[in-house]
C-alpha cells in the first residue's frame, strides 16, 4: 500500500513538473482583445505555445487594422459560418524583429525583420498546399487569429494587436532591412490580397481596369495596377478621395452616388476588383465588363451583397467572369513584399498608439470613412 502510495505521488510529481515545464515553455504576450461581438477594446496578457523547433519569435513592432479586423470582433460572418471566439486579440498584418529561433530554423536569425499576414500554419502536403495556396488548405488553414490552432491542441489563436507573436518560419514573411518597416505591415494583407486577383486575372499594360471600394486594400490595389500601365478608374461614395486617386495614378473618379458619373461604364472594363466592404450589387459593377472577357474579381467581405445568379444570365452580365479571391499563398505573399519594396510602393499609414481606447477610435474611423488610408498600432508603444 505504502509503495502504490509513493509510486503515485512520485508519478503525479513527474506530471505537476512536465506541465510547469510546458507552461514556462510558453511564451507570455500582452495586447489588447475585445471580448464580445459589441465591446470595446481593453488590455489583455495571455501566452502563446512554446516556440517549437520550426518557429521563430517575433516582437510586434507594428499592426495595420484591416476592416476584416472590424468583420471579425464585431462578429459579422456568422452568415459565412465563422463565428468570433472571444476574447479575440484581431490583427493580421504584423511587422516586426525576430527575437528567438527554433533550433531548425535556416530563413531567420535574430535581429531579422519578419511579417506576418492572415495565415499562421496549413498541413503543407495537400492539393492547395503543394500550389503554394495554403489559404485553401484542405486539411483546414489555421489563421492568424479567430482561428483553432489544430497544430497546437486546438487553441485559440491571438493575432498582432499585441507584443509579440510566434509562428512556423514557413508562414513568416522575410521583410528585406531596406524596407519602410511601418508601412510594410498593410502589404502583408491589403497588399497580397489586391496583388493576387490581379496577376490571377493577368492585367497587362493598357488594360481598362477599375476599383470599387478605395480604402486600404482599394489604394494598393491602385498603386499596383498604376505600376503594370493599366489605365485605372475609381469608384467609391464620396469626393473627398478623388485628389488623392489623381496623386495615386488613377486617370479617372467616380462617385458612386452621383447619378451622372456613374454613366456610361458599359462594356467598359478588361479588369474590376472590388474591395467594397458594405451592401451593395456587385451586378451593377459585372455589367461593367467588357462582353466575353472582362473579369471582375470580389475581395471585399460584406456581411450580405447578393448577386442573383439569374441577374447574371439576364441581368446584363452575361458572359462576364465573376470570382471571389481570398488572400494570397505564402510565396505570393514574399513576391508581393519583395516586388513593393523594390518600386516602393507602401501603403499610406496614420500610426497611432498601442492604446485600447486608440483603437477603438480607430475602428469606428475606418468605419465612418474617415481613415486615409490604414491604420497601423505602433506596438512598440504599448505599456
Ligand atoms: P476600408 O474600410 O479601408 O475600405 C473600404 C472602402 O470602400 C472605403 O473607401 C469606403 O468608402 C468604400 N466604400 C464603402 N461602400 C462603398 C460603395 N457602396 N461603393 C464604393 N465604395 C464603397 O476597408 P479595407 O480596404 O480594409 O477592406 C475592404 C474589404 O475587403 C472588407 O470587407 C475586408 O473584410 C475585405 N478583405 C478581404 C480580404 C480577402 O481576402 N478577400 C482580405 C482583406 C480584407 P469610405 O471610406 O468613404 O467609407
Ligand atoms: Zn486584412
Amino acid at each position: 500500500m505504502k509503495r502504490i502510495v509513493i509510486t503515485t505521488m512520485t508519478t503525479l510529481a513527474f506530471f505537476a513538473s512536465a506541465v510547469a515545464q510546458n507552461q514556462a515553455e510558453r511564451v507570455p504576450a500582452k495586447g489588447f482583445a475585445v471580448f464580445s461581438a459589441t465591446g470595446t477594446f481593453h488590455p489583455y496578457e495571455f501566452t502563446r505555445h512554446a516556440i517549437g523547433d520550426n518557429d521563430i519569435l517575433i516582437e510586434t513592432l507594428y499592426a495595420g487594422i484591416c476592416h476584416s479586423d472590424l468583420h471579425a470582433a464585431w462578429d459579422e460572418h456568422t452568415a459565412h459560418g465563422i463565428n468570433g471566439i472571444y476574447p479575440m486579440v484581431p490583427g493580421h498584418e504584423i511587422a516586426g524583429r525576430v527575437v528567438k529561433v527554433g533550433k531548425n530554423v535556416t530563413k531567420f536569425k535574430a535581429g531579422d525583420y519578419a511579417g506576418v499576414g492572415c495565415m499562421v500554419n496549413a498541413c503543407g502536403h495537400c492539393t492547395f498546399c503543394e500550389m503554394d495556396k495554403e489559404q485553401f488548405c484542405e486539411n483546414g488553414t489555421t489563421f492568424t487569429y479567430n482561428s483553432i490552432d489544430r497544430y497546437h491542441d486546438n487553441e485559440p489563436t491571438m493575432g498582432g494587436y499585441s507584443d509579440n507573436i510566434v509562428v512556423s518560419e514557413d508562414f513568416a514573411i522575410k521583410i528585406p532591412a531596406n524596407a519602410d518597416l511601418k508601412r510594410v505591415a498593410p502589404l502583408l494583407c491589403a497588399g497580397v490580397t489586391t496583388w493576387s486577383p490581379i496577376h490571377f486575372s493577368n492585367v497587362k499594360k493598357g488594360d481598362k481596369v477599375a476599383v470599387a471600394g478605395y480604402g486600404g486594400l482599394g489604394h494598393m490595389a491602385v498603386q499596383y495596377l498604376v505600376a503594370l500601365g493599366a489605365d485605372v478608374t475609381v469608384f467609391d461614395i464620396t469626393d473627398e478621395k478623388r485628389a488623392d486617386a489623381f496623386r495615386m495614378g488613377a486617370k479617372h473618379y467616380v462617385n458612386v452616388n452621383k447619378a451622372e458619373e456613374m454613366k456610361g461604364h458599359s462594356n467598359a472594363f478588361d479588369f474590376i476588383i472590388s474591395t467594397i466592404p458594405s451592401e451593395y450589387s456587385p451586378l451593377v459593377y459585372a455589367r461593367m465588363l467588357k462582353y466575353g472577357k472582362g473579369e471582375m474579381t470580389i475581395v471585399g467581405l460584406p456581411e450580405t451583397a447578393m448577386i442573383n445568379a439569374a441577374d447574371l444570365a439576364m441581368g446584363g452580365a452575361a458572359n462576364r467572369k465573376v470570382y471571389g479571391s481570398l488572400i494570397g499563398g505564402i510565396k505570393e505573399t514574399q513576391e508581393m513584399l519583395d516586388y513593393s519594396v523594390e518600386h516602393n510602393i507602401y501603403p499610406e499609414v496614420e500610426i497611432i498608439k498601442a492604446d485600447a481606447s486608440e483603437i477603438d477610435k480607430a475602428y469606428r474611423n475606418v468605419q465612418d470613412g474617415k481613415v486615409k488610408f490604414r491604420y497601423v498600432i505602433d506596438m512598440s508603444t504599448i505599456k
